[in-house]
């Protein structure tokens, strides 16, 4: 059939009318609206690749603090290697991108109404929201942890911040001959092999320093990230397995820690209810999606969100994307590269919903760095892809770990990866 011009015209402006239904701000020529609720690594990252996809766009972050300090590298703030204003970065960059940024916090989402409603009182209307609000720490699984332990005696330390210069201070402080006791989550969890890296660098300190001290970590599960290589080096450099070992490291269920009393320094594991004293404890408790996510309905019974591999719009509240530790994304671990990851993807999948855009089927990427020593790291590394099950599951053979026999200069070599790492993704994200 061939069409006139008049005829062209009319049949796009009808696709384009139709088109336009689920988009009222383009049809009156407004700049659409995206909200996004958390500036973390996440959030501050898909606010910048939305405003760089498309600058027409009005983009807000809804942040508390003035400051993000990254939770990663701050292991090597607690075992002294490394200054805790190192891990501060602000958002004066951001906001000469043409981002909005209001320290407050939000205290609602409503996907209907579509606005976020903040502590502080103003109320944002969005076209789209994305929300990364991180976790959030469930104490009521370990009897005796509350919120005031974690901050004045036993802390978690997992999310960077005062707890992280407190744990610093603590086993500063400890005798020569003292326990340090990591208590390690249950899956799914932030950052799977954190809790071992930082096992290996309180170690580092300790043999420099307090020799006779040791590091016990009870753990809740049975196997963690990247187990050989950790337990290789410990062996190497910290005497794993023998009688003076520096760490020592019991498998749940018969170590997972039901009970702590901070008064007596206590903490009760397994399911007879072993007990046992140390210095000082490191509770990292059981985590699910940050608080608003919760508020919002974003999460379901597990206590993270779920949401369309495509586009990480939540399957539970249309119109509001959810990406970084709070979603549930498959095979892919709750980390920094993995929130960058998605961020972007999340990105190019809201420009496209506002703007009548293809979203296509998206590869995510991750690679993890831990340190052992400040001369030993070892990594794991992996793609990820969308499956026709709408699962996002690993590419195989698309990663893999540092190699076993890794020569000791590889694994030197690895520490400058992780330090180049941690600046590649802080400028990708801030600047
Ligand atoms: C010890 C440790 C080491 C780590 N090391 C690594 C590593 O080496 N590599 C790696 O890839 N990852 C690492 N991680 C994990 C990494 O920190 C997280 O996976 C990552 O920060 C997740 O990004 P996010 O955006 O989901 O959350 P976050 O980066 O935590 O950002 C969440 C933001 O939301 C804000 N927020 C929360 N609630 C609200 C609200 N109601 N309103 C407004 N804002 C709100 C918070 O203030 C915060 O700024 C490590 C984590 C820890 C604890």
């Amino acid at each position: 059939m061939k069409m006139n011009r008049r005829d062209f015209v009319k049949a796009t402006g009808t696709a384009a009318a139709v088109a336009m239904v689920g988009m009222p701000h383009l049809a009156f020529g407004a700049a659409s609206k995206v909200v996004v609720v958390g500036g973390g690594t996440g959030g501050t990252t898909a606010a910048k690749y939305i405003k760089r996809i498309d600058p027409s766009i009005d983009v807000t972050i809804v942040e508390p603090n003035k400051t993000y300090l990254t939770s990663y590298f701050s292991n090597e703030v607690i075992a002294g290697e490394r200054d805790m204003k190192s891990l501060e970065v602000g958002y004066d960059d951001v906001k000469k991108m043409g981002i909005n940024v209001i320290f407050d916090s939000a205290e609602a989402i409503d996907g209907a109404a579509k606005t976020v409603k903040t502590a502080g009182g103003q109320t944002l209307a969005f076209d789209r929201c994305v929300v990364s609000p991180g976790v959030e720490f469930v104490y009521d699984k370990i009897e005796g942890y509350t919120p005031e332990v974690a901050d004045k005696q036993m802390p978690h330390a997992w999310k960077a911040g005062p707890q992280t210069l407190l744990l610093k201070k603590q086993i500063e402080d400890m005798k020569d001959g003292g326990v340090v006791a990591i208590v390690a989550p249950p899956n799914p969890f932030r950052c799977p092999p954190g809790p071992y890296e930082r096992a290996s660098l309180i170690a580092h300190y300790l043999q420099k320093h307090k020799p006779k001290s040791k590091v016990v970590i009870l753990d809740a599960k049975q196997k963690f990230s990247k187990q050989g290589l950790f337990v290789q080096a410990w062996e190497k450099f910290y005497g794993y397995g023998t009688p003076k070992a520096l760490i020592e490291w019991r498998p749940g269920p018969d170590a997972t820690v039901t009970k702590v009393d901070p008064a007596t320094m206590t903490l009760t594991y397994g399911e007879v209810g072993e007990e046992m004293k140390a210095d000082v404890i490191n509770v990292i408790p059981p985590q699910r999606a940050g608080k608003i996510a919760q508020a919002a309905g974003l999460a379901d019974d597990s206590g993270f969100c779920p949401v369309d591999g495509r586009s990480f719009e939540s399957k539970k509240v249309p119109g509001i994307h959810v990406i970084g530790d709070a979603c549930i994304a498959g095979a892919m671990p709750k980390s920094a590269y993995a929130a960058n990851s998605q961020a972007k993807v999340c990105a190019a999948a809201v420009v496209a919903l506002l703007k009548g855009g293809e979203i296509g089927v998206p590869a995510f990427v991750n690679t993890c760095y831990s340190l052992i020593t400040p001369d030993w790291a070892i990594s794991v590394a992996g793609v990820y892809k969308l499956g026709a099950d709408g699962k996002i599951a690993e590419v195989p053979n698309s990663g893999g770990l540092t190699p076993m026999d890794a020569s000791a200069e590889a694994h030197a070599r690895e520490v400058q990866y992780a330090y180049s790492w941690y600046t590649n993704i802080v400028n990708d994200i801030f600047k």
